[in-house]
């Protein structure tokens, strides 16, 4: 039988990291993209700061795509690409985000709310209001290329709903996005990032291919993907060191050889 080519030397280190080659892909969350004077939450970047944090991660040779890419090419084997996310589903995606990407030559995944078409952030106290896509700008960053997620229907914390509104916010937003979009959405993004065991089960159940959280903590799965948090501030060394902390979080397993960091995609429990 020949030697496996993949199979780890002897001599090699057990868990040497090689960023973006034995780990979990990197999947970064955004929000808003527009002007950030008035931004309390920390959730919006400039279309110009996107620009530099995009040929950034270029020049590491990392080309930002839709969670969906995302997953089909790690578990081919490719690398070479990051996560890009917005969450939300902000207007401002199409006028600010949009044409940025397309200098880049990237994609990302939107969770929108199909729920609140036209809207604002109304569950923001703070505010300030910004407008939501409607369901015709939906399909038109969906005709642009790029991949349309479920943030549930009007961005509810999940865990606080009872059976039937989970089931609700889940199944219905799924079928609103296939209607407008002629795909029926494979990602979904926990409101708040708030979600458990129950919730994670739901939306396994009504037929999504992926869940987006934040920090999973010990639900990490397809169904509880970890993301990092991308703000205004974030240039160079900043990124450099969320690129390494995303990488030491989910990297290699201690002992377990080459190749061996199992997607979490890829079959691993919910
Ligand atoms: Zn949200």
């Amino acid at each position: 039988m020949a030697a496996d080519p993949s199979a780890p030397c002897a001599d090699a280190p057990p868990h040497r990291l090689r960023p973006h080659t034995r780990r979990q892909p990197w999947i970064l969350t955004y929000h808003s993209v527009t002007d950030v004077r008035d931004d309390p939450y920390g959730i919006t970047v400039t279309p110009e700061r996107l620009g530099e944090q995009l040929s950034w991660l270029r020049s590491r040779g990392l080309r930002g795509v839709g969670v969906s890419e995302l997953m089909r090419a790690h578990a081919a084997g490719r690398r070479g690409l990051v996560g890009l996310t917005f969450d939300d589903g902000y207007a401002d995606f199409l006028h600010q985000a949009l044409p940025v990407l397309h200098v880049h030559g990237c994609t990302a995944t939107v969770f929108v709310l199909p729920g609140r078409p036209g809207g604002v952030n109304e569950w923001d106290p703070l505010g300030p209001r910004k407008p939501l896509l409607t369901h015709e700008e939906i399909r038109r960053i969906a005709a642009e290329g790029m991949e349309v997620g479920s943030h549930g229907l009007l961005h509810q914390d999940l865990t606080t709903l009872t059976d039937e509104e989970l089931r609700h916010e889940t199944r219905h937003s799924r079928e609103v996005i296939g209607e407008l979009t002629g795909t029926v959405p494979e990602g979904f993004c926990y409101p708040y990032g708030a979600l458990d065991r129950r919730v994670s089960a739901a939306v396994g159940s009504a037929g999504y291919g992926y869940g987006c959280a934040l920090v999973p903590g010990p639900l990490l799965s397809r169904f509880a993907l970890p993301r990092t948090h991308i703000s205004q501030a974030d240039r160079g060394v900043r990124l450099w060191a969320k690129d390494l902390r995303h990488g030491l979080r989910h990297g290699a397993v201690p002992g377990a050889g080459a190749r061996t960091v199992t997607p979490v995609w890829a079959g691993g429990s919910r």
